[in-house]
């Protein structure tokens, strides 16, 4: 075994490093410590984290924070420092929530032949799901097809232009008629494509509810306004409502996109819309930061970074989604990975920090705080290297921006060596105009070289923003390999003495 790893070592070393090779610890610490982590262990965290206590972790509710305490504590167990506000592991900042009590009410009215009318009722999680930024109350008006629910004058495009929503509910689209987002034309258009303002501009056009076709699963990245009805809809209650018009949502779509003029009307169809929710104004959330100081007296100012959201969206009236995959399986990969190098007393010259992201579903909140006030500065910032539903499949995939491809090779020759799993590496090139849709594209928008780890293969259905998604949706056998990736890379980067990247 020893004599094996010998060999391994010096592959590894000699495959990227162009100086001696750096090696403080015994390769015999550095063996023991990769084979201490265990997917047992790892699936325990992880059910831990989807458990009933934790309710979702609703960035800003007590449960988030209870499961920020929980996580935090682990790190102290194993001797990892606190990097958060005032020497705690917390990095505090506002954020408001809304809680859904119950799964609310949709039911339409279908007039018949005869003249008479049927109400149908509608069931969540099947057909619809609650908005879960909605205000609190109820609405019956008539549904107001709007396309997109964009209004930009500069671009010539209004899907409010001739219809009056005063008082009615809104159906809409996800993102903008506009698709090309490697062109750099779409800059013009993201600004529209965010859930945040489709309800603002509905809002501001008069509107009492609105009926979003986002495949009915949860959604708490929406602006919250206490008069105005959200609900997310699947394809039931959209042909019904579509029905009456003999119109059909997909053929105006493409029309809208072909020619960029809307083609909003009034379907004709009523339809009631009811939601029981509580708004919390004062809600705060965190993110939680812990870090092993590098050991050199100058490398040590410099820092990789690994972070993943341990938020997740929640439960809407009785609608638990754990957060098993999403994103519970990138913190307990980067926790094992974390409880290894620090239980092994390896030294690092670098410093590596962990950040574990609160309030990434209501709109990469805790990223995006980060990077206002980072722990270190950008500029000694070496990556950052995200996770996010990393934990079902059978192969590993590393990513990194065009800054810092270079370092995709510690983690190559790192899986080459003792993991022995197909990965598949690839830099993110090119331009990307469209909405942030990660907490890497958070740090890679603000300058910062990133790079991300995931899995491939998946051999398990995905339950994304759905209830099926909890501590059975991952496969904990590929997570003792992401963490053990992540031990063995982040021991050379640390140690380099000159990095590639
Ligand atoms: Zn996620």
């Amino acid at each position: 075994m020893r004599i094996l790893f010998l060999t391994a070592v010096i592959l590894l070393t000699s495959a990227y490093h162009h100086q001696e090779p750096v090696r403080h610890a015994d390769d015999q610490t550095i063996l023991r410590y990769f084979h201490s982590i265990s997917s047992e262990e790892i699936a325990g965290w992880l059910t831990e984290l989807c458990s009933q206590k934790y309710n979702g972790r609703l960035a800003g509710t007590p449960e988030y924070l209870a499961a920020a305490e929980w996580t935090a504590s682990k790190l102290k167990e194993w001797g990892i420092q606190p990097a958060g506000d005032n020497g705690s592991y917390f990095q505090w900042f506002n954020h408001p929530y809304t809680v859904v009590n119950d799964i609310g009410v949709l039911k339409l009215q279908i007039p018949q032949k005869d003249g008479s009318v049927i109400i149908k009722n509608y069931s969540a999680p099947d057909n619809y799901y609650p908005g879960m930024n909605s205000g609190n109350g109820e609405v019956t008006a008539e549904v107001i097809w709007v396309g997109y629910g964009v209004t930009a004058p500069e671009l010539n495009y209004d899907d409010y232009k001739g219809v009056d929503v005063r008082g009615k509910v809104v159906l809409m689209n996800r993102d903008v008629p506009y698709k090309d987002v490697r062109n750099p034309e779409y800059a013009r258009w993201v600004k529209y494509c965010y859930h945040q303002y489709k309800v603002e501009n509905a809002v501001a056009h008069g509107a009492a509810g609105m009926l979003y076709i986002d495949g009915n699963s949860a959604n708490p990245n929406i602006s919250y306004f206490r008069n105005m009805i959200v609900t997310g809809i699947g394809p039931d209650p959209l042909t019904d409502i579509m029905a009456g018009s003999g119109k059909d949502n997909k053929v105006l779509l493409g029309q809208v996109d072909k020619t960029f003029k809307p083609a909003s009307f009034a379907t004709g169809r009523v339809i009631t819309m009811k939601a029981n929710t509580t708004r919390h104004p004062e809600g705060k959330t965190c993110n939680v930061v812990g870090m092993i100081e590098g050991t050199d007296s100058l490398l040590k100012s410099e820092v990789i970074i690994i972070g993943g959201h341990l938020d997740a969206v929640g439960n809407a009236g009785g609608l638990l989604v754990a957060g098993g995959l999403d994103n519970a399986s990138g913190v307990v990969d980067i926790m094992a990975a974390a409880k290894a190098l620090s239980l092994s007393g390896i030294k690092m010259k670098r410093t590596v920090l962990f950040l574990f992201i609160g309030g990434e579903e209501v709109g990469l909140l805790g990223s995006t705080f980060y990077t206002q006030h980072p722990v270190f500065p950008k500029e000694k910032t070496i990556t950052y290297i995200n996770l996010d539903m990393v934990g079902n499949g059978t192969g590993l995939a590393v990513s990194a921006s065009a800054s810092c491809s270079g370092l995709t090779g510690y983690f190559k020759a790192a899986n080459d060596s003792y993991i022995h799993r197909p990965l598949r590496v690839s830099t993110s090139g090119g331009s990307f105009y469209g909405r942030p849709r990660s907490d890497g594209l958070v740090f890679l928008a603000d300058g910062y070289r990133t790079m991300s780890l995931s899995t491939t293969d998946g051999v398990k259905p995905v339950y994304y923003h759905l209830p099926g998604d909890d501590e059975t949706a991952v496969t904990p056998e590929i997570m003792e390999d992401v963490a053990k990736l992540i031990y063995l890379s982040f021991l050379e980067m640390a140690n380099a003495d000159t990095l590639s990247y």
